[in-house]
């Protein structure tokens, strides 16, 4: 069965046709600036060339028409009807208390989400969106939509209970609910796979590092704490969001700075993280080479990102009875696949729990491979992430 994955966000959406026998792409592709000038899809059918349209797209719906017709396209396309979709799997960010895995889309989940609304309103809506127009476009095909809090759902109160008043819980669920789930399941899954153990056996700690972050203590195959929280903003410091900080100076910073509720948000999620220490860029390619030439704020952030990166390691490092009972850290994403300094720079200063880097096994860039010395207390690894084949994969043992 082909299998179409999607991933709407506000004015982008990300598609990849997935052919669920061997698991193979045959088709993927990113629209860019949906409802804004300067509408265009880069579409590439596996083994053809990447074709580029640039045409007004003014909603997802748009969208999803071009995403259709481009994959059915006779010259650069990869089936010949839509009719070989034989499911869509959707990424949905939160699914909230009520999702604790992956749902066939009814009347009722689309209740769900859209109730979901108020707790993701930059993510759910372009996700409601996407649904939607598939559902128009793909009349037969099943859909099925894939949180991105649902792994999370395992945690226990007193993880995602926050110190404040106890009605805010009652009131707005307001508590810790953490992201990237999808990607801190698939790597729970192919440790699983690698190790030759079963899954509800399996204790790691998965570093999903990118622009956005976050790191979960994996324990028994289930999530048990992780570091974003009531939005993807706690946690580690990342590309552009603050992460980790004193609540207060947000009050703090409305006062002095005359600004609104959405103001400060804007702050502390587009303009903070190693961004906003550095001045530089959010990506951490152009923050290390700005650190090489001595830009010192550069460095800074580089520090406190592998600074907050190793605290969740250490701390999550005590969710477990014995050091002995840690099968892995491992490492995914942009910086967790690449960044072979920040990983060195994280773990060399864990050699107190005995984590021990073995630097030729770390030079490496996006591959599988164990890199921690043969004496290290704990195995450590790279495992790329494959979010798309993880919705893939529920999307098609929920249709089976
Ligand atoms: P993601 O959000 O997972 O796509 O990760 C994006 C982040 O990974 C960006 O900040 C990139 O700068 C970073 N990244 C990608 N490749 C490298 C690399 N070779 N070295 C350092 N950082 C990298």
């Amino acid at each position: 069965m082909n299998i179409l994955v999607i991933n709407c966000g506000s004015s982008s959406l990300k598609y990849q046709l997935i052919d669920m026998n061997g698991e193979k792409v045959i088709a993927k592709g990113l629209v860019e600036r949906i409802g804004i000038e300067g509408s265009r899809i880069k579409h590439e059918t596996t083994g053809k060339d990447e074709h580029v349209i640039e045409q007004p797209m003014k909603d997802h719906k748009d969208a999803l028409g071009l995403v259709m017709s481009s994959l059915t396209d006779k010259e650069y396309g990869a089936i010949a009807s839509l009719d070989e979709i034989g499911a869509v799997g959707h990424r949905v960010v939160h699914g909230g208390e009520k999702f604790a895995e992956s749902v066939l889309i009814d009347d009722g989940v689309m209740k769900g989400i859209e109730d979901n609304v108020e707790l993701a309103p930059l993510h759910n809506p372009p996700n409601i969106m996407g649904i939607e127009a598939c559902e128009k476009l793909l009349p037969n095909a099943k859909q099925v939509a894939v949180f991105d809090t649902a792994f999370h759902q395992t945690m226990s109160p007193k993880r995602y209970v926050y110190a404040i008043p106890y009605e805010y819980y009652d009131k707005y669920k307001i508590r810790r609910y953490g992201f990237h789930g999808t990607s801190h399941k698939y790597l729970t899954d192919r440790y699983a796979e690698i190790s030759g153990k079963k899954v509800e056996d399996v204790n790691i700690i998965t570093c999903h590092l990118g622009n956005g972050s976050s790191i979960t203590a994996v324990k028994r195959g289930k999530s048990k704490d992780t570091t974003m929280g009531f939005t993807p903003l706690e946690g580690l410091v990342m590309g552009t969001r603050c992460g980790e900080i004193d609540p207060a100076i947000v009050t703090f910073l409305m006062e002095k700075e005359n600004l609104s509720a959405e103001e400060v948000s804007n702050i502390l999620n587009k303009d903070s993280g190693v961004l906003g220490i550095s001045g530089v860029s959010s990506d951490f390619r152009d923050i290390e080479d700005a650190a090489k030439e001595g830009n010192v704020r550069a460095q800074l952030a580089l520090d406190i990102f592998e600074l907050t990166a190793r605290k969740f390691i250490a701390s999550y490092m005590t969710s477990y009875e014995n050091i002995e009972d840690i099968d892995a850290i491992v490492f995914t994403a942009g910086l967790g696949e690449n960044a072979i300094d920040t990983r060195k720079h994280i773990i060399d200063k864990l050699s107190v729990f005995g984590l021990k880097i073995d630097e030729e096994r770390n030079n490496i860039r996006g591959k599988e491979r164990v890199i921690s010395a043969d004496d290290s207390s704990v195995k450590i690894m790279v495992i790329p992430t494959n979010e798309e084949l993880m919705i893939a994969r529920d999307t098609l043992n929920i249709v089976k």
